[in-house]
């Protein structure tokens, strides 16, 4: 059986007292005809890539087709230890993550699409650097990634997670959304608080459009995750407070699919307004594509 909404996935784990992960890998090992070992082996793997994408991300300054994006990471990592971050090493250690692995997708390195590949910083970088400091063992790693997953194959029942169909919102606001209920999970969250870091997650990101400048996945792609990483943190941090949406998960996916269905395709990809069409953009798309 097919989870598909939130709602069904609350009964579900209700009625057979499992958890959000231990459910999805449940339905995942029968819907691939495998064992559950087989999927959580299969999600260590992703966790792996995600550590080597930041790993390289980390130490390349490489420029992307642009060739005025890519060496962010390596300014945010000089600046670093200039100065130590406002909120602390871990804030530090997230947004220098994200732009790590961000910046790999642009030059073509090692991409760990969550659920997007202009979306990719958000949910490694979040969910290796508090694993590294607060000791998360791999096992709750993989809940954690299995949780994300989970999320974000329910909300695309209703929405499609591209730009070019409902904006940004279904590209980085989902990768938030997702990275909430991850990290509620691996800091022992319970279904409802998960959900409600969801729902707060996706909720402050309605409408939000995509506007890539010259067509690429550069800016404002590249910002936009150790941004939203954070903002991700926020909304967990509220949810395990025991901080509720007020509008239903269902009811806040519900207004993404209508929020993307009344943006206008001006704002969906085509870099036709928006940022795109600033006066630098088309500059630089001047510049660049002649
Ligand atoms: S702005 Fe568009 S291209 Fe960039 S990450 Fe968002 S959805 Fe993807």
């Amino acid at each position: 059986m097919k989870i598909m909404t939130f709602e069904e996935l609350i009964r579900e784990c209700s009625s057979k007292n499992k958890k959000i992960y231990e459910l999805i890998q449940e339905y995942e090992a029968q819907e691939s005809d495998t064992s559950i070992e087989k999927i959580r082996a299969e999600v260590k793997h992703h966790i792996e890539a995600m550590q080597s994408s930041i790993k390289t991300g980390m130490t390349s300054s490489e420029k992307a087709i642009s060739n005025w994006c890519g060496d962010d990471c390596e300014k945010l990592q000089v600046g670093y230890s200039k100065r130590n971050a406002l909120f602390g090493k871990l804030f530090e250690k997230i947004i220098t993550y994200s732009l790590a692995t961000i910046e790999e997708n642009l030059r073509m390195g090692k991409i760990v699409a969550c659920p997007t590949a202009g979306s990719c910083g958000i949910v490694p970088s979040v969910l290796i650097a508090v694993s590294e400091d607060y000791n998360i063992s791999e096992d709750e790693q993989i809940n954690a990634l299995i949780t994300a997953g989970g999320i974000g194959a329910i909300i695309s029942n209703k929405v499609q997670l591209a730009g070019a169909v409902a904006g940004c919102q279904a590209e980085c606001g989902v990768a938030a959304a997702m990275c909430a209920g991850a990290l509620t999970q691996m800091l022992g969250g319970d279904i409802s608080q998960i959900l409600n870091a969801v729902a707060l997650a996706m909720k402050n990101l309605l409408g939000l459009t995509c506007d890539p400048v010259c067509g690429l996945v550069e800016v404002p792609c590249i910002k936009r995750n150790p941004i939203l990483a954070i903002h991700a943190v926020t909304s967990s941090e509220l949810a395990l407070a025991g901080i509720e949406s007020k509008i239903p998960l269902d009811e806040v996916i519900d207004a993404v699919r209508q929020t993307g269905q009344l943006m206008s395709p001006m704002l969906k990809e085509s870099s036709q307004a928006g940022l795109a069409t600033t006066k630098t953009a088309l500059e630089l798309k001047e510049k660049i594509f002649g």
